[in-house]
């Protein structure tokens, strides 16, 4: 594998700003890295080479003419296909807006396009950022590179998947429930969900409006504080955007002192129903936070148990309201009626049902049932009063310690189709997640090791108040260190190389030590 492949985003960009290196060079190599493996991952749904090249040779002509450039400019990115581009398709992983180019670009768009990183393409993700695995995705599942049987978590399991495999040095994701960082946990990639408001969501397309966040997927800590500096900030067009920027966050992943830090193990994060490796690799970082100087104190959060019940009341709810607009009036797919009168009603009904897959329409009639007249304060109230009580929880979990940890996803990669059928089962991956959508605080995924029982990766996940992500970066930064020295590198340096023949190395002939220039 080309040794370009497995730089992080960061010192892709020191070599490129150097000269070592040309984006031109850097960008290719991704570009070819998809075309040798992504038949096996499926992780893009859409790659843009020329476009990606064009803006790569804009970044050397920058850099040979001595111009000041972007800390970023000229490594490659994906992107989420949730997200609009303008003059790319982007299809929220739907049928319903096969076809459909944006009319204009996402705020974190133009902020990608303005300091100069090539986008590669769009990534695969559930329908409408709806799922756990991407197989909800109207365009085919999406593979999880450590196993090409498994699933890539989800919604965001193409973003995670491309980081993963090589195929991009790094990636935006949406988090509406984890969508971010249940992918980065089951992939050994890393991800964040900011702050609500920390990064704008105009030309995000809306699941749960009061619930989503674009954010990064990387393979370092820094590189993930490195791009949130750059997609966030206030923005007009977000009326729930912060007022300021949110700061110091890649200076904190770049001085990640842990002493003094009072981390706060959730009780009801753990225990039954979490997966043996899980739960060992777990316990591990705990025991290394502790002896780098960290102070470990128990926190219960007790309305945590019905964070699941209401996100499933309130982000369906949101959704069936967001999700009117696609009527087959304005936007992508028409379909006429077979038989009967060609009304407006009509062809929004053939469209609706031709164009949205099952679990969509679940989410629908389910949000719709919730805010009906005469249910609305049996399901969607109680919902909202829960969500009250979980940010109480978390206010007051934050009185004893500075931040919060879990596991990030109670098992690891699961087979593809085993859950697929089993709507509840798909949710509950998600339980350790949801809290901080409900809340708006910051949570940051990181790969804690491989699972004994399947050597598959495994993700732990800390949780900050509300605008302190710079916190998350310095524990997370401090962690990634000390499990890189257990480890003998990063974890995901351990993931199977793919190659353009199709054959995967078996996780047994994978010995902990290997670097990433190994194998
Ligand atoms: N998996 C969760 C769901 O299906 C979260 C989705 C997300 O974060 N976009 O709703």
């Amino acid at each position: 594998m080309n040794p370009i492949l497995t730089l992080s985003a960061a010192e892709l960009a020191q070599k490129i700003h150097s000269g070592e290196l040309t984006s031109l060079e850097v960008t290719q190599a991704f570009l070819d890295r998809i075309a040798d493996v992504d038949d096996q991952v499926h992780a893009f749904l859409n790659v843009n080479a020329e476009e990606a090249l064009a803006v790569a040779a804009e970044v050397d002509a920058d850099i040979a003419a001595g111009r000041e450039v972007h800390p970023l400019a000229g490594v490659p990115i994906a992107i989420k296909d949730l997200i609009v581009t303008k003059g790319q398709p982007t299809t929220a992983g739907s049928k319903i807006l096969e076809g459909w180019v944006s009319p204009y670009d996402a705020t974190v768009i133009e902020k990608i396009r303005a300091a100069k990183l090539p986008i590669l393409g769009k990534t695969n993700l559930d329908e409408f950022a709806m799922g756990s695995s991407t197989e909800h995705s109207a365009y085919g599942p999406t593979r999880n590179p450590w196993n090409l049987n498994k699933i890539p978590g989800g919604s965001g399991g193409g973003s995670a998947a491309a980081v993963a495999a090589f195929e991009a040095p790094f990636a935006l994701g949406t988090d509406t429930g984890g969508s971010i960082r249940q992918p980065g946990a089951v992939t050994g990639t890393v991800g964040v969900k900011p702050t609500y408001g920390g990064v704008s969501r105009y030309g995000a397309i809306a699941m749960a409006s009061s619930l989503d966040q674009i954010g990064p997927v990387t393979r370092t800590v820094e590189d993930a504080a490195m791009l949130q500096e750059l997609i966030g900030g206030h923005d007009p067009k977000d009326s729930t955007s912060l007022p300021d920027p949110l700061e110091g966050l890649a200076e904190a992943a770049r001085n990640s002192d842990l002493t003094g830090l009072r981390v706060g193990v959730i009780t009801e994060l753990g225990g039954e129903g979490y997966q043996e490796g899980v739960k060992n690799r777990f316990d591990e970082s705990i025991e290394l936070l502790r002896n780098a100087g960290a102070e470990i104190v128990e926190v219960s959060c007790p309305s945590f148990q019905y964070a699941l019940g209401a996100y499933y009341l309130i982000m369906p709810s949101e959704a069936s309201s967001n999700l009117a607009k696609f009527d087959g009036i304005r936007y992508g797919l028409r379909v006429l009626p077979e038989n009967g009168p060609v009304t407006v009603e009509t062809v929004m009904s053939a469209t609706r049902a031709a164009g949205f897959g099952d679990e969509v329409k679940r989410r629908i009639i389910l949000g719709t049932y919730a805010l009906s007249a005469g249910y609305y304060d049996a399901y969607y109230g109680s919902a909202q009063k829960v969500r009250t009580l979980i940010q109480r929880d978390f206010d007051k979990a934050f009185e004893q310690a500075d931040v919060l940890v879990s596991p990030t996803a109670p098992t690891t990669a699961f087979d593809l189709g085993a859950k697929l059928d089993d709507p509840l089962a798909m949710y509950l991956n998600d339980i350790a997640t949801i809290p901080a959508n409900l809340a708006g605080v910051p949570g940051i995924s990181i790969p804690s090791g491989l699972a004994e029982e399947d050597s598959l990766p495994v993700g732990i996940q800390f949780l900050a108040p509300a605008k302190e992500d710079a916190r998350l970066y310095r524990v997370a930064a401090g962690l990634e260190k000390l499990l890189e020295e257990k480890w003998g590198g990063p974890i995901l340096a351990q993931a199977p190389r793919l190659d353009a023949a199709g054959s995967q190395a078996s996780p047994s002939n994978i010995t902990a030590g290997a670097t990433q220039e190994g194998n």
